[in-house]
């Protein structure tokens, strides 16, 4: 046998000596997993994280392995044991899915549990798609979107929200989920390390993990309201960081972070040259002091914007991204490879959309919102007011309290609301959506008061 043989025999039998490891190590977490769920305890835990980090960091030193390599690999290992712990995780689309599934059986349901405005689009949606047909938008198109729609967008973004952008700055997607997909796909490599802070839209985790990178939860509490600390932000980055997500108006908590902390966060973002994506979905039902992310002039922020919340479009599948165009190149070339570019009927209508005067629908949302707030607040529920979006996120007070056997529970009444645990760690909480009409709010409100009282 030639020396280059031998050694690849020996390389063969350590990787398949590592994926032996590897299975024992995914079935402890398995086991790890089920003792947790029993016992009521969250899947993640920083500290122990965090202890195993600094283990792994003094074995490199000692062995005389990259630290940033050890630490990329302990990445991988934890995410694929989240993976194992978090399968079955009952999030707002579980209790949606099963909602709608009822519903199928003659069951009637009232929605607190998904944020989709009842609220019809704009007029002039419906004329732009006979239009979109009469004028030939039947065909392929830019994956980046259509130039008109990209500069109009450009133009509003640039009027509304302070940051002067222009057409290569934008690109149109099926979404802002999809967006955000794009942006983490694209700009996370495995083993990169994003910060969430937490409680926080649960697609976050799942496309960053998707991009086999790992989340590190900066968690904010009800008692602090929901304000992250910026001492815990910067000693959560190191040299694997890559990205820190931002969402505010916030879902779920309606929390809107003061723009001067807001700046501080991306100064520190700056600092340590981390993307900034900032989610600002709920940027039309801000009801205090907001600022864009984009007005912060920092090249590497990318803002994803939707009409689903502030034109009631969620069937439309479409919202936009708004970047530096290199960014906006790299996350368009995904795009291609994925849907070519959306619909372009869909497009022109989004185009006519943005003629339409929103106020109605902001107006509409405050008041509803105004409903759940009292009626959570006759049910005794403890929350922070909502500084905007369409949500109450809810501490129950009640011992032993698990959002997620309520949230299944409560369907049983007619009622669905979305259990904190999508969120984060937050076993005792639950998010009401204000999306319904009032009387339906309220008598949602009243049978969920009903269900917390003869303790269902
Ligand atoms: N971001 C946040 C915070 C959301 O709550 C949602 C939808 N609920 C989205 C993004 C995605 O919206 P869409 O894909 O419909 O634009």
């Amino acid at each position: 046998m030639t020396d280059i043989d031998q050694l690849r025999n020996k390389i063969d039998d350590v990787t398949l000596q590592m994926l032996r490891l590897l299975k024992q190590r995914t079935d402890i977490a398995s086991q790890i997993g089920n003792l947790k769920r029993n016992s009521g305890i969250g899947v993640f835990d920083e500290i122990r994280e965090e202890q195993l980090r600094s283990e792994v960091s003094l074995l490199c030193r000692e062995i005389g392995l990259e630290e940033d390599l050890g630490k990329k690999f302990l990445n991988f290992l934890l995410n694929e044991s989240i993976k194992v712990q978090t399968d079955g995780r009952q999030t707002h689309l579980t209790i949606f899915a099963k909602a709608k599934s009822l519903e199928q059986q003659g069951k009637k349901i009232i929605h607190l549990e998904v944020g989709e405005p009842d609220l019809a689009p704009p007029q002039q949606v419906k004329g732009a798609l006979a239009e979109a047909l009469d004028k030939g938008f039947v065909r392929y198109g830019p994956a980046a979107g259509m130039p008109h729609l990209r500069s109009a967008l450009a133009e509003h973004f640039s009027a509304k929200f302070g940051a002067p952008v222009k057409q290569e700055n934008i690109l149109v997607s099926p979404g802002g989920r999809f967006a955000i997909y794009l942006a983490m796909s694209t700009l996370l490599s495995p083993g990169d390390e994003v910060i969430v802070i937490e409680p926080a839209w649960p697609a976050y985790r799942d496309c960053a993990i998707n991009a086999g990178s790992k989340v590190r939860t900066v968690a904010t509490t009800l008692d602090d309201r929901w304000e992250p600390s910026l001492e815990q932000i910067e000693k959560t980055i190191n040299s694997n960081t890559r990205m820190i997500v931002l969402n505010y108006p916030n879902n779920p908590t309606g929390k809107i972070l003061l723009p001067e902390i807001q700046d501080k966060i991306i100064d520190i973002a700056r600092k340590h040259d981390l993307y900034v994506l900032s989610d600002e979905i709920y940027s039309e039902y801000a009801f205090s002091r907001w600022k864009s992310a984009a007005s912060s002039n920092y090249e590497k922020t990318i803002v994803t914007q939707s009409f689903s919340k502030s034109h009631a479009m969620t069937g439309f599948r479409i919202g936009y991204t708004v970047a530096d165009p290199k960014i906006i190149d790299i996350m368009t070339k995904l795009q291609a490879l994925c849907i070519t570019n959306v619909a372009e009927p869909i497009q022109y209508a989004a185009l006519k959309a943005l003629q339409a005067d929103t106020s109605g629908n902001v107006k509409s949302i405050r008041t509803k919102l105004d409903v759940i707030i009292s009626e959570a607040k006759r049910a005794g529920l403890e929350f922070v007011v909502p500084d905007g979006a369409m949500y109450v996120f809810a501490n129950v007070p009640k011992p032993g309290f698990d959002g997620v056997e309520f949230a299944n529970r409560l369907l049983n009444h007619g009622v669905a609301v979305a259990p904190g645990e999508g969120f984060g760690s937050y076993k005792g909480f639950i998010r009401i959506s204000a999306c319904q009409d009032e009387n339906k709010l309220k008598e949602g409100m009243r049978l969920l008061d009903g269900a917390l009282r003869e303790n269902i």
